[in-house]
């Protein structure tokens, strides 16, 4: 018996135990003290009523003989994907019922997906990064490269022509650093990708969070991403469904590799190893897309993206860069007096009671920046905010 020998190799997380160590140990210290926290990746509103409204009703039919709903299609269900269809054609997307995959998560398929390609790839993935790109690899024993993302270039990484890359992960609008790439950018990466037959794997997890005009919401608004590029999105953050599980992935049928069509791959891979998601879930992802639900979900995102705007201006008030924050509920700031990640965490726990995430927990770039998030309540948010300018006077 041979053993998975990988899983060696990959680096413990420590971020976010030694975070909670950290703020348990100075909660001990100064009990008093009310701790902020604005370094969570999680949301924190509840689901909009006509989500909740939607579940409930679903929960009856699936109580009723009549009504009642087994096993689905593993790939979603129709009603679900036409809602998709037309959510992607307001921004000219015209996607086929068949080119749409409902998951649990897009982390899972994410990390799922790679059933699909051989160890024998080199990977490109930004740094800093979203874990999962690179554990997943990791697992699998694949070569990876980093693209370095630094203040020089926007913490937008471009392709270098000396760089030999197969799987390309872009995340945009990104996490941690709230970047988010131009029309231009992206058509620069889609040909890249093209021209040497590689697979971007566009994760568009906060593309509802997206304001500016010149930034696309699907990777599929570039010319050609069709023959290069799957997308994957999730109702996470788009629609507080954290908690609740549900997520799709677009792999175009133009998408082919040698002889193999990677749509008909996935969907093998699909039907083979998954039962899909649950059918009161699909309904009440689909009632995100009704006009009340847009509504509603709109509602939450922007009081995220308020939250942001909050904690951004009193950076810019402080004379600190960042970067994030207006496509993005994440803002990505530098430390200020050439900090490092940590110390810098130290120092605002400390001084104002507040808890973001040190940079250096997503990749090498990451140290000297420091990660704070919109996803929390607005009161503590303006409070904090308030808290962070005084911490970094006396700095
Ligand atoms: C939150 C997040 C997701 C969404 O993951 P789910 O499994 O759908 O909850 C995907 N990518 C990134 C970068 C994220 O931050």
């Amino acid at each position: 018996m041979k053993i998975n020998e990988n899983y060696k190799n990959l680096s413990e997380s420590y971020l976010f135990s030694t975070i909670a160590k950290k703020v348990a140990v100075y909660t001990q210290q100064h009990p008093e003290q009310e701790i902020i926290r604005l370094g969570i990746g999680d949301v924190t509103l509840p689901l909009a009523a006509p989500v909740v409204d939607a579940l409930h009703a679903a929960v009856e039919e699936m109580g009723k003989k009549e009504t009642f709903h087994g096993y689905g299609p593993e790939q979603g269900y129709g009603f679900l994907k036409q809602a998709l269809m037309r959510y992607y054609a307001r921004r000219g997307v015209v996607l086929a019922e068949n080119e749409i995959f409902v998951g649990d998560g897009a982390k899972s398929d994410i990390g799922n997906i790679l059933d699909l390609f051989d160890v024998d790839n080199t990977v490109l993935v930004p740094d800093p990064v979203y874990p999962v790109y690179v554990d997943t690899n990791v697992m699998a024993g694949r070569r990876i490269v980093y693209a370095a993302a630094t203040r020089e270039n926007g913490f937008l990484p471009m392709p270098q022509a000396d760089v030999q890359a197969d799987l390309i992960y872009l995340c945009s609008p990104n996490n941690p650093t709230g970047a988010a790439y131009s029309r231009d950018q992206l058509q620069a990466w889609v040909d890249y990708a093209n021209e040497r037959g590689a697979v971007l794997l566009f994760d568009a997890a906060y593309e509802s969070f997206i304001t500016d005009g010149d930034v696309p919401h699907s990777i599929y608004e570039v010319n050609g991403a069709e023959t290069c590029a799957i997308e994957f999105c999730s109702f996470s953050k788009t629609a507080g469904f954290t908690g609740t599980r549900c997520s799709y992935t677009v792999v175009p049928q133009a998408l082919v590799r040698g002889s193999l069509h990677l749509n008909a791959m996935w969907l093998r891979r699909q039907t083979t190893k998954y039962n899909g998601v649950p059918y009161i879930v699909q309904r009440a992802a689909a009632a995100v897309f009704t006009e009340e639900g847009q509504k509603a979900t709109r509602a939450a995102i922007d009081y995220y993206r308020a939250n942001a705007a909050v904690i951004a201006a009193a950076l810019d008030e402080a004379g600190i860069w960042y970067c994030g924050g207006k496509n993005s509920p994440y803002i990505w700031m530098q430390c200020p007096g050439g900090m490092k990640s940590w110390d810098f965490f130290d120092h605002l726990l400390e001084h104002a009671g507040v808890v973001g995430t040190p940079g250096a927990g997503f990749g090498a770039q990451g140290e000297g920046y420091f990660r704070l998030t919109g996803f929390g309540d607005a009161e503590k948010t303006r409070l904090a905010a308030q808290k962070l300018k005084e911490a970094v006077r006396v700095l």
